[in-house]
């Protein structure tokens, strides 16, 4: 099966480009930051923790997501493939997502790297902030996210460029375009 890795700054499109390849492909779908915001709606044990940690943009511990995360794994192995929308975001989540996949006799296919202007990112953030109020998505919790990005999660780049399995998209204004360069990537995989 396919195991596709998206990948990008807050507000990169991520949640757009994966729903392109699930219509195209029938993949099914993990995102992270989808999944912890169902456990704070239903109030879990899970869903506290990760609150405290995601109203202060900051990531939720290591151990937690990757328990979580091959649990979800497990749910989707008969389909044709998964896409990993927001993990990993550490090198140790990477590590840990080479190692559950290699035990399960799979590997990384490609990670799609998302390249947007940080201007574009903040302008999209905020604009999702209207429609969608997210308790992350204000303009000091956003300047949050992006440097736990570019401390933690921007340095995982090199770590997929030495597993041989980056492959860079840049938006250049045109989403249709940047799916369907996206679409012939996956295709060639
Ligand atoms: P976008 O969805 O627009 O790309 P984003 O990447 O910042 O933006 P989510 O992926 O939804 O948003 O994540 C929201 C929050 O959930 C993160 O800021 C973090 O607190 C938490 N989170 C999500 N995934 C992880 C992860 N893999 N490790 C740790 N924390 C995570
Ligand atoms: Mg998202």
């Amino acid at each position: 099966m396919d195991n596709i890795v998206i990948f990008g700054a807050p507000g990169s499109g991520k949640g757009t480009y994966s729903a392109a390849l699930v219509e195209k492909f029938g993949y099914n779908h993990i995102s992270t930051g989808d999944v912890l915001r169902a456990e704070i709606r239903e109030g879990t044990e899970l869903g506290k923790i990760a609150e405290r940690y995601i109203e202060k943009g900051q990531l939720i511990p290591d151990d937690l997501i990757i328990d979580m995360l091959a649990d979800v794994y497990d749910t989707m192995r008969e389909g044709p493939g998964v896409i990993f929308d927001g993990f990993p975001r550490t090198i140790v989540q990477a590590k840990a997502l080479k190692d559950m996949l290699q035990a399960r006799g799979e590997k990384i296919s490609v990670t799609l790297n998302l390249i947007v202007s940080e201007d574009i990112l903040m302008e999209r953030l905020l604009n999702r902030a209207k429609i969608e109020g997210r308790s992350d998505d204000n303009e000091e919790t956003i300047k949050k996210r992006f440097n736990v990005y570019y401390t933690q999660t921007h340095p995982l780049i090199e770590w997929f460029k030495k597993e041989g399995v980056l492959s860079e998209f840049t938006f250049k204004g045109d989403k249709d375009l940047m799916i369907k360069e996206i679409i012939e990537k996956v295709e060639s995989i």
